[in-house]
C-alpha cells in the first residue's frame, strides 16, 4: 500500500493542477487552490521515508521547509495585498525567498551523503554549467534588477536576490547531476522538481523582459509552474525509492553521459548566445560580462581537458604496468622480459661483457598441485619467486616465463657465475620443492630467440636427465640445440 502513495498523490494532485489551468479562477480562490497544492507536497515531504536515518530524512525536512516557505509567501502576498494594495518588495518576499537556502542546504546534505569525497570533475562540470547560466542570470536578471532606478534599494537587494538565488539552485543541481549516486525515481523526480522551479522563475524572467504583466490563465500557467514543482518535491519524497536516494556509491569511474554532455555544451554555448543576441539588437550591453563569462568557460573547458588529459595517462601507465607483470607473484611476465632480452645483449655487445639467461622449471609440480591444492601450489609458485628475487642483483631479471617456468636474465655473467647464483636459487626453493633448470651464455652472434631455444633445449635435457639439477647449453649447431653434460648436482 505504501508504495502505491505516490501515484495516489501525483495523480490526485495531476488532476487538481489541470483543473486549476482549466477554471478561471481568481483572487481567493486562485490563492486558495495554490496553498493546498503547496500544504499537500509539505505534508507529502514530511511523511517522506521513514527508515533513512536522521541525516536522509533532514534532507526532506529542508525541502518541506522551502515549500511551505513559498508556498506560505502567496498566501501573505493576497494578505498584504488585501491590507496594503500591491507593493514590491513585501513581507511575502522574504517567504518566497526563504525557499533558496531551505533547498539548498537540503540539497548540500543530499550531494555530500551521496558522494563521500570531493570529485574535482565533478566541481569544474558544474561551475561550467553555473557559470554559462550565471552569465545568462546576470545579463537577464541581475543587471536589469540592479539597475532599475524605480527600485528603492530594499527592492534592488531583494529584486537581485531572486535570480542569485536561482544560480545558487543551478549550482546545486549540476552538482546533482553531475556526481556519483544511483538515478532512481526518487532522483529523477527531486531533478525535475528543480527544473521545473527554475524554468518557472525563468518564464517570469521572459515575462519581465518583454514588459509582459500575465494575468488570467496566462498567470496560473506560469503558477503551475511552481506547483508542478512542489509536487515533484512531495512525490519524490514518497516514492518508495526515497529510501536509497542518499546512498554512497563507490568510486569508479564517473561517465560523461550524453545528456551531460549536451548541458555542457549547452552551458559553454550560452555567452557566444548572448553576445549575438545583442549584436542583433543593435545593443551590447553587457560585452565585459560575457568577455568575463567567456575567459572563465574556456579556463574551466581547459581545466577538464587536462584533469582528462591526466586520467588517460594515468590508465594507460597502469595498462601498460598490467601488461608487463605477473599477477600471481607479482614478477615481469614473459612478455616483458623478451622486451628486455635484446637490450641486454645490445648492452653486453657493447661493453663486451657476458651475459647469460637460465631457464627454471619446479618439478613434479602436477603432483604437489595434486597432493596439496591448487591454492597450495599457486602459494608455492608466490614463495618461490619471492624467495629467489632475494638472490638476484639489481642488473638481474627473473620473470614469470608461463605455468611454473621462470627465467632469468644474468647481465655480466660467465657460465661459471650463472650456476653460482643457480645453486643459490636451489638453496631457497621453499618447501623442500625442487627445480630443473637450462642454462646459456650468450656466444655474441646469436639472437634472442636462438639463446632462449638453446637454454629450453638444456632445461628439456635436464628433465631427462632425472631433474633437480642444471644442464648448461652448447653453442648451437644449425636449428637444433646441442647440450653438453655439465651437470651441476647439489646431492
Ligand atoms: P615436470 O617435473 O616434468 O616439470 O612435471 P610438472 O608436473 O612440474 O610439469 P607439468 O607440465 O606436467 O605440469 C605443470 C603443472 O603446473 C600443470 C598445471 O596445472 C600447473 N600450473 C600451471 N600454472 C599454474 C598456476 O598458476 N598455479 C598452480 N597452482 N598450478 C599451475
Ligand atoms: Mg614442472
Ligand atoms: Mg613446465
Amino acid at each position: 500500500m505504501r508504495g502505491q502513495v505516490w501515484k495516489l498523490y501525483l495523480a490526485a494532485v495531476t488532476a487538481a493542477l489541470l483543473a486549476f489551468l482549466a477554471f478561471p479562477v481568481s483572487g481567493w480562490a486562485q490563492v486558495g487552490w495554490q496553498v493546498v497544492v503547496g500544504y499537500a507536497a509539505v505534508a507529502a515531504l514530511l511523511a517522506g521515508p521513514r527508515r533513512d536515518g536522521p541525516a536522509g530524512r533532514l534532507v526532506w525536512w529542508c525541502f518541506a521547509l522551502g515549500v511551505f516557505a513559498n508556498t506560505t509567501g502567496i498566501l501573505v502576498e493576497q494578505v498584504d495585498a488585501v491590507l496594503h494594495g500591491e507593493n514590491f518588495p513585501s513581507v511575502a518576499d522574504g517567504f518566497y525567498l526563504a525557499l533558496y537556502p531551505a533547498v539548498a542546504v537540503g540539497l548540500a546534505i543530499l550531494i555530500r551523503r551521496r558522494s563521500g569525497h570531493r570529485d574535482r570533475g565533478v566541481l569544474v562540470d558544474a561551475t561550467t554549467v553555473t557559470t554559462g547560466f550565471g552569465l545568462l542570470a546576470w545579463v537577464f536578471m541581475i543587471h536589469p534588477a540592479a539597475s532599475d532606478e524605480t527600485l528603492s534599494v530594499l527592492g534592488h537587494i531583494v529584486s537581485v536576490t531572486y535570480p542569485v538565488g536561482d544560480v545558487v539552485l543551478v549550482a546545486m543541481a549540476a552538482r546533482l547531476g553531475f556526481g556519483r549516486g544511483g538515478r532512481n525515481p526518487s532522483y529523477w523526480l527531486v531533478v525535475a522538481s528543480l527544473v521545473t522551479f527554475l524554468a518557472g522563475d525563468a518564464a517570469w524572467a521572459v515575462a519581465n523582459q518583454l514588459a509582459w504583466e500575465p494575468a488570467g490563465a496566462a498567470e496560473r500557467s506560469l503558477s503551475a509552474f511552481f506547483l508542478a514543482a512542489y509536487t515533484l518535491f512531495g512525490a519524490a519524497a514518497l516514492h518508495p525509492s526515497a529510501r536509497t536516494v542518499g546512498q554512497r556509491v563507490e568510486d569508479g569511474p564517473r561517465g560523461l553521459s550524453r545528456p551531460m554532455l549536451a548541458t555542457l555544451t549547452l552551458a559553454a554555448w550560452i555567452a557566444p548566445g548572448v553576445l549575438a543576441i545583442q549584436v542583433l539588437r543593435r545593443q551590447v550591453t553587457d560585452g565585459m560580462a560575457i568577455a568575463l563569462g567567456c575567459v572563465a568557460l574556456f579556463g574551466l573547458v581547459l581545466t577538464r581537458m587536462a584533469q582528462l588529459l591526466r586520467e588517460v595517462e594515468q590508465q594507460a601507465a597502469k595498462v601498460r604496468e598490467l601488461s608487463r607483470t605477473d599477477e600471481l607473484t607479482g614478477l615481469p611476465n614473459r612478455r616483458a622480459w623478451t622486451a628486455e632480452l635484446p637490450r641486454a645483449m645490445e648492452r653486453a655487445r657493447r661493453a663486451g661483457l657476458p651475459l647469460t639467461i637460465t631457464m627454471l622449471d619446479l618439478d613434479h609440480f602436477k603432483q604437489f598441485n595434486d597432493s596439496y591444492g591448487h591454492p597450495a601450489g599457486d602459494r608455492l609458485l608466490k614463495e618461490s619467486a619471492a624467495a629467489w628475487s632475494g638472490q638476484m642483483r639489481a642488473v638481474d631479471h627473473l620473470a614469470r616465463y608461463g605455468g611454473e617456468e621462470f627465467i632469468v636474465l644474468l647481465a655480466d655473467t660467465d657460465t661459471e657465475g650463472a650456476l653460482q647464483v643457480v645453486e643459490r636459487l636451489r638453496a631457497v626453493t621453499p618447501l623442500g620443492q625442487t627445480f630443473s633448470a637450462g642454462l646459456a651464455t650468450w656466444d655474441g652472434r646469436e639472437t634472442s630467440d636462438e639463446i632462449i631455444t638453446r637454454a629450453d633445449a638444456a632445461l628439456y635435457a635436464a628433465k631427462r636427465g632425472g631433474r633437480d639439477r642444471t644442464v648448461v647449453a652448447d653453442t648451437l649447431v644449425g636449428d637444433v640445440a646441442v647440450v653438453d653434460s655439465a651437470v651441476a648436482d647439489p646431492a
